[in-house]
């Protein structure tokens, strides 16, 4: 399945939500990405709402303004899974046609051509992003990462196993684990350092207590929607119907408790303690004038025929550019805006999404939707876009200098990591992720 862009992708559309046509933007009118939110520190429900410009269409007041009264029922039953619950389930359930008229519906009704009634009706429906907080927009079934930047699995290789950085099967499987979905959260979320067992590379018993190399990791969050029937497997042809967006990811990572514990059947308590997501859903429909043709070098195997088609080869990246920044405590209180520590783009990713999706069901696997996919820490070719730690700073061995003076190898207890994502295109409106934060507090006192 391709999608093509059509009239919602237009660059010259314009909303009548004014904030929505600044250059700065990064929800424009033709992003439209879906999120889980309430009015800060209210009681009220949790309820779904499109970002525009720097408001949130409240979804369930506009259904019962009735602002999708005159739509066609295949929009009518995505206006009525969006506002179904307190999760983007019961949407992410439908399909791709529900999905794409829902988004044809909503760009129509904010554009700045619409009828003043129609404004008037939907003005009560705004909510300024600046008074609202999050929920996770889906609630998660089953969470299973990768492990696609190549960039990134053979530095941490030759971390790990300097003679042999690059495992042989890297290249022919998208390797992934399956993850843990209880502790992923909003961004905005707070965690204790984990604690656990770590054994120094000249010791010979390990010891219990704090992590002492806390990491994150850069990844993009893929969510599933329309699910396959256990059983069924999702071809490369088809692959992309089952994705309902992507999301920014911090798979945090506990480095010293990884390398004790990661073999022979990979990491566990290293990984599981907090993963941080990103409020807003941005539609894989939203992010196809973003799109890239898939590579692999002539030098490397090419992928075996269930992870290869013509669609791949034509549109199968994603340009998405990411960032990833850090606000100390002390740079918190010397009023110093977050420092970036790299800069990397989702298209350097040896692996697609649609060949994730198509791997992961191979065999017969069910995803659900609600289900959600890391890419793996996405790190660049060059050593100054590495999507870790543990890469930036060659180990553990080099530390970065921080606005201010500080010195960083790992993160430290108030730090705060964030990262950003966006598309672009010349001649294109930028497509922003928003963003997604994390604080790191103190580990739990051991008695
Ligand atoms: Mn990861």
């Amino acid at each position: 399945m391709t999608i093509q862009c059509n009239e919602t992708h237009q660059p010259t559309l314009r909303s009548w939500v004014s904030s929505a046509n600044a250059d700065d933007n990064e929800f424009p009118i033709q992003n439209l990405p879906y999120g889980i939110f309430r009015r800060r520190g209210s009681s009220e429900q949790f309820r779904a709402g499109v970002a525009i410009g720097d408001q949130i269409l409240d979804l369930r007041v506009a259904h019962a303004a009735g602002a999708f009264v005159a739509a066609d029922a295949q929009t009518q039953a995505a206006v009525h899974a969006a506002v179904a619950g307190a999760t983007l389930n019961p949407l992410m359930d439908l399909d791709a046609g529900a999905w794409s008229a829902l988004r044809l519906a909503l760009s129509r009704l904010l554009r700045s051509d619409c009828s003043a009634a129609q404004q008037a009706l939907l003005t009560p429906c705004l909510v300024a992003q600046s008074d609202a907080e999050h929920a996770l927009p889906a609630q998660i079934g089953d969470y299973t990462d990768f492990y696609t930047s190549i960039h990134h699995a053979t530095a941490i290789g030759k971390l790990f196993r300097p003679d042999n950085p690059l495992l042989p099967n890297y290249k022919w499987v998208p390797i992934g684990y399956h993850g843990r979905a209880s502790s992923i959260d909003v961004s905005g979320q707070q965690f204790r350092r984990p604690l656990g067992q770590t054994r120094a590379p000249d010791a010979e018993v390990p010891v219990f207590g704090p992590c002492k190399r806390l990491d994150y990791e850069l990844e993009v969050g893929v969510f599933i929607g329309n699910g396959n029937a256990l059983g069924e497997a999702i071809p490369m042809a088809n692959a992309e119907a089952h994705v309902f967006g992507l999301c920014l990811l911090n798979d945090w990572s506990a480095r010293d408790m990884q390398a004790w514990e990661y073999q022979p059947l990979g990491p566990f308590l290293a990984k599981n303690f907090a993963s941080t997501i990103s409020p807003w859903i941005v539609t894989l429909e939203a992010l196809a004038p973003y799109r890239a043709g898939w590579t692999r070098d002539s030098a490397d195997p090419q992928p075996l025929p269930y992870l290869d088609d013509a669609g791949l080869r034509d549109h199968g990246a994603l340009d998405v550019q990411l960032e990833v920044l850090i606000q100390t405590p002390a740079m918190r209180s010397a009023g110093l805006a977050p420092h970036r520590l790299s800069l990397s783009n989702f298209r350097d990713s040896y692996w697609s999404v649609s060949q994730l999706v198509a791997h992961h069901t191979v065999n017969g696997c069910n995803l659900r939707g609600g289900d959600l996919l890391g890419s793996g820490t996405q790190s660049g070719p060059t050593p100054e876009a590495a999507g870790s730690l543990l890469e930036l700073t060659a180990g553990g061995k080099q530390a970065l200098t921080l606005p201010g003076g500080e010195t960083r190898i790992f993160i430290q207890d108030g730090d705060t990591i964030i990262m950003r994502g966006s598309a672009r295109r010349d001649g294109w409106p930028r497509i922003g992720f928003g963003e997604v934060a994390g604080t790191v507090l103190p580990a739990r006192t051991v008695v």
